[in-house]
C-alpha cells in the first residue's frame, strides 16, 4: 500500500529528525540534512510540522561574520513534562523532567502499608496534583512511567512484587481509568539501564545494569531495546543460585545471588546481629570509617560472591558496559578494583566496568526519560544530565504498619 509506506517512512523520518535535535541541543536545517542524508524540502516540510506542532523551536544566532544569521532548531523543552515515579517498598518517589529529560520538580512519599488500594490512592492524588501544577503547558503531562522493583509481563501486568506481596495487579489499567494520561509499567533495573543508556553512555548498544539495592536485579539494553526474554522477566539474575544448598531465599531455591550480594543481605544481617530496627546508609558510613572489622568483612564478602556472578553474567552476555547501582559500594574504600581483581578470567570479555554516580535517582530520570522516548517515538534518547535547581520535597504520610 502505497500511502500506508508513505506514512510509515514519513514517521520514521520525523523520529531521525527529533532523535538528531535532541543529539545536537541546537541544529541548523542545512546540518539536520547533511547528519540524516534527508533532502532540504524533506527536512523544511517536517520541521514545519514539528513548529506548528510546539516540540521545536527557532533560535537566531548572533553571528559576528557577514552574512545571514543561523536559525538553529531545539527542542522546545518545556511543551510538556514527563513523569517517573519509583514504586518501592517503604517510599514513593516521584521526579517530573522537562522534554530534555532535566528534572523541574522531585517528591518522595514515605508510606508504611503495602496496601494495593492504600497505595493506589497514594499514586492517583499525587499524579492528580502534578497534572493540576503543570496543565498551563501546551501538551501537559506526556506520560508516566511507573517503575516496579519485580516481574512485569509485557503488557505491563505487575506479576509479582516480592516485598509488596502483589501478585497479578493490572495497575495501568486501573490508573489509565481514572487518569487521562498514558501510563506504563516498567521493570526497575530496566529503567535503570535506560537512565545509564540516555544521560550517559551513548557510545554503547549494549550495557548490562546490575542493581544491588533491595534484591539484585539486571536490566539489559541491546541494541535500543530492552532484552526482556519470552514473559518480559529476564534479569532476575538475583536467583541465580551461586550457593549450592545455600541460604534460603523467598523464591523456594537456596544460595541465590542476592542473599550473598544484595545491599538488603547486608542490612538485613547487621540490622538483627545489632538490633536497629531501621538502619540507615550513614550508620554503616561510620562503621565503615571507624574501621569496623565486622563491616568491613562483609563487604569483603559481598564483593565476593558479586564478582562470582558478575563473572557468570559476563561469560553469558559479553557485555560492553557493565554499571553497578550501589550505594554501599559506592562507600567502601576501592570496591571497584577490588571487584575487578575478582574477575579474572580469561574467558570474561567486557570493555568497562563503573559504580554508577546517579544513586537511587537512576530509577526516577530513567522512567522520566522512557516516558519522553515514547511520548516522541524516537528509538533511543541522548541526554546530557545537567545539574539543576530542581525542587524537592519530602513528605511523610504515615498509613498503617506494615
Ligand atoms: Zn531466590
Amino acid at each position: 500500500m502505497i500511502t500506508g509506506d508513505a506514512a510509515y517512512i514519513k514517521k520514521i523520518n520525523r523520529s531521525l529528525i527529533i532523535r538528531h535535535i535532541i543529539k545536537e541541543g541546537m541544529i541548523s536545517r542545512a546540518d539536520l540534512s547533511k547528519i540524516t542524508a534527508l533532502t532540504r524540502a524533506t527536512i523544511s516540510a517536517q520541521v514545519a510540522d514539528l513548529l506548528e506542532e510546539g516540540l521545536i523551536v527557532e533560535t537566531q544566532l548572533e553571528h559576528n561574520s557577514v552574512g545571514r544569521k543561523p536559525i538553529m532548531l531545539s527542542i522546545n523543552r518545556h511543551a510538556g513534562y514527563a513523569l517517573g515515579i519509583d514504586l518501592d517498598y517503604g517510599q514513593l518517589s516521584f521526579t517530573l523532567s522537562d522534554l530534555l529529560g532535566q528534572p523541574i520538580s522531585s517528591i518522595s512519599i514515605k508510606i508504611d502499608t503495602i496496601d494495593y488500594s492504600e497505595i493506589f490512592q497514594l499514586l492517583m492524588g499525587q499524579i492528580k496534583k502534578f497534572q493540576t501544577d503543570y496543565s498551563d503547558s501546551q501538551y501537559g503531562i506526556v506520560g508516566i512511567v511507573i517503575a516496579i522493583h519485580g516481574l512485569v509481563s509485557k503488557d505491563e501486568v505487575i506479576h509479582y512484587v516480592p516485598r509488596l506481596k502483589w501478585d497479578e495487579m493490572n495497575l495501568k489499567r486501573d490508573l489509565e481509568s481514572e487518569i487521562d494520561i498514558p501510563i506504563y509499567l516498567e521493570n526497575n533495573a530496566n529503567v535503570c539501564s535506560f537512565a545509564e543508556r540516555v544521560y550517559l553512555h551513548h557510545d554503547t548498544d549494549n550495557l548490562l545494569c546490575t542493581t544491588l539495592y533491595s534484591g539484585i536485579g539486571i536490566g539489559m539494553m541491546m541494541k535500543d531495546e530492552f532484552f526482556r526474554g519470552h514473559d518480559g522477566y529476564a534479569g532476575e539474575a538475583g536467583h541465580m543460585i551461586i550457593v549450592p544448598g545455600g541460604k534460603p531465599c523467598n523464591c523456594g531455591n537456596q544460595g541465590c545471588w542476592e542473599k550473598y550480594a544484595s545491599e538488603s543481605s547486608i542490612f538485613e544481617y547487621l540490622s538483627e546481629k545489632r538490633k536497629i530496627k531501621n538502619l540507615t546508609y550513614d550508620q554503616i558510613q561510620v562503621w565503615l570509617d571507624e574501621g569496623d572489622a565486622e563491616v568491613h568483612h562483609l563487604m569483603e564478602q559481598l564483593i565476593y560472591y558479586l564478582a562470582i556472578g558478575l563473572n557468570n553474567m559476563i561469560n553469558m552476555y559479553n557485555p560492553d558496559v557493565i554499571v553497578l547501582e550501589s550505594e554501599l559500594l559506592r562507600m567502601f574504600p576501592d570496591s571497584l578494583s577490588k571487584i575487578k581483581r575478582n574477575l579474572t578470567s580469561s574467558i570474561s570479555h567486557y570493555r568497562e566496568l563503573i559504580i554508577s554516580d546517579f544513586g537511587k535517582k537512576s530509577v526516577v530520570l530513567g522512567s522520566c526519560a522512557l516516558a519522553i522516548k515514547k511520548f516522541l517515538e524516537v528509538p533511543m534518547l541522548n541526554f546530557t544530565f545537567e545539574e539543576q535547581n530542581e525542587k524537592n520535597e519530602s513528605v511523610v504520610i504515615l498509613t498503617k504498619n506494615l
